[in-house]
């Protein structure tokens, strides 16, 4: 017997998963989140973890997406300990498919696409499950072609298929719904739930660990696995994610593309611990957690059977949290990057300035894009200058005092002392109005309506540079 049955009680018992990813498109969240649940279940039992790329489908499949998804998922820190592609199987996939058909397991079919509709039509009528039953397993009619190749499910026998969800407990399936389902085009395409379980078999997974849209993949999988004389492995489908509104995660709802939160400048670890808590709570209701802490506490029992809501808004509480776990001088390192995007420089220095209060309102480190003014002369309608309760004349002459005081303030522009003075100045001429004066100041070096503290500001800048824009607002 080949598969599982030859595989001695000892290594049985080794816990082997796989992420299967089929590369018919960019790396989707939702493909990410099923590969860390894999991960974080093999890393926690120091298990293997292995990938299987499924290109079977030739027309679908593209080496671009393959790249995609691998690279994402690298990025991420999601590694593998082996690594595998389907296509480069067929000869396996063959080997066992051959073995079916002279068992007699396994049959072509000769009917027709448009038989097979008429057939599921009559089906549809009668309220019964559509699928094929063929009526001439063994023999070869006269003048037809051969269609695909089918298994031979025993209508007759009354029986469930039925399995243990790890996460959604027993399922049982009615074994006449199922019909002979379709193995392979030929010898040389094995379809999907063939390969899967070929794979399965030959790689001793013990645990499949899915996204809940295959739960009506399973019979069909335990069906095959049967015929190949394989045990099945373990099942654990996982709860679908959804959109804040309760309906399938969609581009509607936000990005669904793993690339835009690596472009949007999340770091790993806070994805990580994200998207484990979609569908995990761990022990204690913790939800800001390290990568180890999480493969410590990872425990399949405690998935949700409900769907799990992705809620942007906590994942930006949560991308703070871990941000603010970084020192001045890794997140410079990490905002780098962003920094020469945006704005074509890498200047350590000015960029070690900008921190302490970019951090203040960073939820992710591609916001630093609003931080133009640190790198560049702010552009601005000269009315905006005007706050609200002063006119042009207020604003100018509250410039013109502030371009004194630093002037006189020489090299001692230190932020307590040079706060002193403006509020003096707001004091003695706006009638205590401070925002008659930090209002136009704001405007002028940062352009903006809401920005971090000018006061702060000035200190990030030369004074040079403070002047310029200042004298640059009253003209
Ligand atoms: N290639 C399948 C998919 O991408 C894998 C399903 C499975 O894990 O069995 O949906």
């Amino acid at each position: 017997m080949l598969g599982w049955g030859m595989v001695n009680k000892e290594k049985s018992k080794e816990i082997r998963v796989r992420m299967a990813p089929s590369p018919t498109g960019n790396l989707h969240i939702g493909t990410v989140r099923t590969t860390l649940f894999n991960w974080l279940f093999a890393r926690h039992h120091q298990a293997t973890f292995i990938m299987r790329i499924e290109d079977t489908d030739r027309d679908r499949s593209k080496p671009e997406f393959e790249q995609n998804i691998l690279e994402g998922l690298e990025w991420l820190g999601l590694s593998w300990d082996e690594f595998y592609r389907q296509s480069e199987r067929v000869e396996i996939h063959k080997k066992y498919l051959t073995r079916l058909l002279e068992e007699k397991k396994a049959f072509w079919c000769y009917h027709t696409v448009e038989e097979l509709e008429v057939e599921k039509e009559e089906q549809m009528k009668n309220k019964e499950a559509p699928r094929h039953i063929c009526d001439h397993k063994y023999t070869i009619p006269e003048g037809r072609e051969r269609q695909i190749i089918r298994l031979a499910v025993d209508e007759k026998a009354d029986r469930a298929i039925s399995f243990n969800d790890l996460i959604r407990g027993p399922i049982e399936f009615e074994g006449r719904t199922i019909g002979d389902l379709s193995l392979a085009k030929d010898e040389d395409t094995p379809l999907y739930n063939f390969a899967v379980v070929v794979d399965d078999v030959e790689m001793r997974i013990s645990h499949v660990i899915r996204g809940e849209d295959h739960i009506n993949n399973t019979p069909k999988q335990i069906l095959i696995a049967e015929a190949l004389g394989a045990v099945a492995p373990q099942f654990a489908h996982l709860p679908l994610i959804l959109g804040s509104d309760r309906s399938k995660l969609s581009k509607r709802h936000g990005a669904t593309m793993f690339d835009e939160y690596i472009q949007a400048g999340y770091l790993p670890a806070a994805l990580i611990n994200f998207l484990a808590l979609l569908g995990w709570t761990p022990e204690g209701d913790q939800e800001v957690l390290s990568v180890e802490e999480i493969i410590s506490k990872f425990e399949l029992e405690k998935v949700h059977k409900s769907g799990a809501i992705f809620d942007n808004k906590k994942l930006n509480w949560i991308s703070v949290q871990h941000l603010k776990k970084l020192s001045d001088e890794e997140l410079a390192e990490k905002l780098m990057p962003f920094i020469e995007k945006h704005f074509g420089t890498q200047d350590k220095n000015l960029i070690l300035k900008v921190v302490p209060s970019a951090r203040e309102r960073l939820e992710y480190l591609d916001q630093i894009k609003e931080f133009h003014y640190f790198f560049k002369k702010p552009e601005y309608d000269s009315e905006l200058l005007v706050w609200k309760k002063s006119d042009k004349t207020g604003a100018k002459k509250a410039l013109e005092e502030v371009q004194k005081i630093l002037t006189d303030l020489g090299d001692e522009w230190g932020e307590a002392t040079l706060k002193a003075e403006l509020d003096k100045l707001a004091q003695e001429q706006f009638g205590g109005d401070r925002g008659a004066v930090y209002w136009p100041l704001r405007v002028a070096l940062t352009g903006e309506k809401f920005s971090p503290d000018p006061i702060s500001i000035v200190s990030v800048l030369t004074k040079e540079e403070v002047l310029n824009r200042i004298s640059k607002a009253i003209r």
